[in-house]
């Protein structure tokens, strides 16, 4: 199983509405002219294409509704959004306030549990499902969690470990969530969270990773399963070197195109069998681990179709013809034995975390 790669072409914004789009589309391939040779397209195959009239339903339908039978089956899923600032995503992975405006994210829980409800009141077994979830993000090579105020923050951020092949981030923390009500409520403190640094620092939020961690536990009978959906906001991949930035800008641009530089080393070295690859080398791709990790994974490519991105995303839509060459080892977690009956926030302990996952 490889990495599913999927493309999104947004739609023309109101401030660009007397532009022509560039970027086109036709069934699964995108096209875009060659910024050298006007009259020369290149074209880019994925798994799927969005054209900029499909909804945030489309996408949901489409690439993500399907992943909750895996995760029900202890798969993990990785989901992640990959594109310039200002291609759209946030807007696919957190999306509006309205029902319709909603998501990938939002939409990914609600599909949990309307399932765990049902799979609760048809099992023969008792069965009973917890949610519970994590949030946090990498800015300049530091974890911060996203549950946490920014001004309570450590300014050196929280440690990586390795931890039975899975990286975690220690310290960080994790909140039981009963309901949809609950999840948005954690959710849109954490999101505040992360807008109240951006507007601290120029920018912040395209320069930042934002990594949401949903884990699910299915206890029924004598067993317990655990499975994640790790769901990834990644910051913006422009070439900062292109655009005309300060120099304190520049400062935190570069670490942030770091982890973007190796995470596209990594899908080089992956594609091409190496035997090093160089997960090693920054935080977000230790913990995003590209063709390590078990399960399921997909990539959401946001493109914009005006002239201004012509090169970034040339640049973005080759990262994307590499990354679906990833080969993902598709392998379930193992069910533990349950114990005397624990509750969601103590079973994230490392003993029974290491045994779920190995
Ligand atoms: P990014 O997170 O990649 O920087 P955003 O999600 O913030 O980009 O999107 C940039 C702008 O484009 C926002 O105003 C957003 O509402 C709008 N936008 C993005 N995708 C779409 C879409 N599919 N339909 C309508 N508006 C969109
Ligand atoms: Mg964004």
């Amino acid at each position: 199983m490889s990495v599913r790669v999927v493309a999104r072409i947004r739609p023309l914004l109101n401030t660009e509405i007397d532009r022509d789009a560039i970027v086109t589309c036709d069934g699964s391939v995108v096209k875009i002219p060659n910024p050298k040779n006007a009259g020369e397209e290149y074209s880019f195959s994925f798994n799927n294409v969005y054209d900029a009239q499909s909804t945030q339903q489309d996408i949901f339908d489409g690439e993500i509704a399907s992943t909750i039978k895996h995760l029900y089956n202890a798969y993990d899923v990785t989901l992640f959004a990959y594109g310039v600032t200002g291609t759209g995503k946030t807007h696919t992975m957190r999306g509006g306030k309205s029902l319709a405006d909603r998501g990938v994210i939002p939409r990914l829980l609600s599909g949990i549990y309307r399932r765990a409800r049902k799979i609760e009141k048809d099992s023969q077994e008792e069965t009973k499902v917890e949610v519970a979830m994590s949030y946090y993000e990498i800015y300049n090579d530091k974890v911060f969690d996203l549950f946490e105020q920014p001004d309570k923050r450590s300014p050196a951020g929280l440690a990586l470990r390795d931890n039975g092949g899975k990286t975690v981030v220690v310290g960080l923390t994790e909140r039981p969530c009963e309901s949809l009500k609950d999840f948005e409520r954690l959710y849109d403190q954490a999101n505040m969270n992360r807008s109240t640094s951006a507007t601290k620092l120029n920018a912040h939020s395209s320069r930042s990773h934002a990594i949401l961690c949903v884990k699910l536990i299915v206890r029924k009978g004598d067993t317990i399963r655990i499975s994640t959906a790790s769901a990834i906001d990644l910051a913006g991949s422009e070439d900062n070197r292109r655009t005309d930035n300060n120099k304190e800008r520049l400062v935190e641009s570069s670490a942030i195109n770091k982890s973007l530089f190796v995470l596209a080393q990594c899908v080089e070295a992956i594609s091409k069998k190496q035997a090093r690859i160089p997960y090693r080398e920054s935080k977000m791709t230790r913990i995003l681990s590209l063709g390590q990790s078990n399960g399921l994974t997909i990539m959401i490519l946001n493109l914009a179709p005006v002239r201004a991105y012509h090169l970034d995303t040339l640049a973005s839509l080759n990262f994307a013809n590499r990354t679906k060459k990833i080969e993902i080892r598709e392998a379930e977690n193992e069910p533990i034995l349950k114990g005397p009956p624990r509750s969601a926030s103590t079973i994230t302990g490392p003993t029974i975390q290491r045994q779920a996952l190995r």
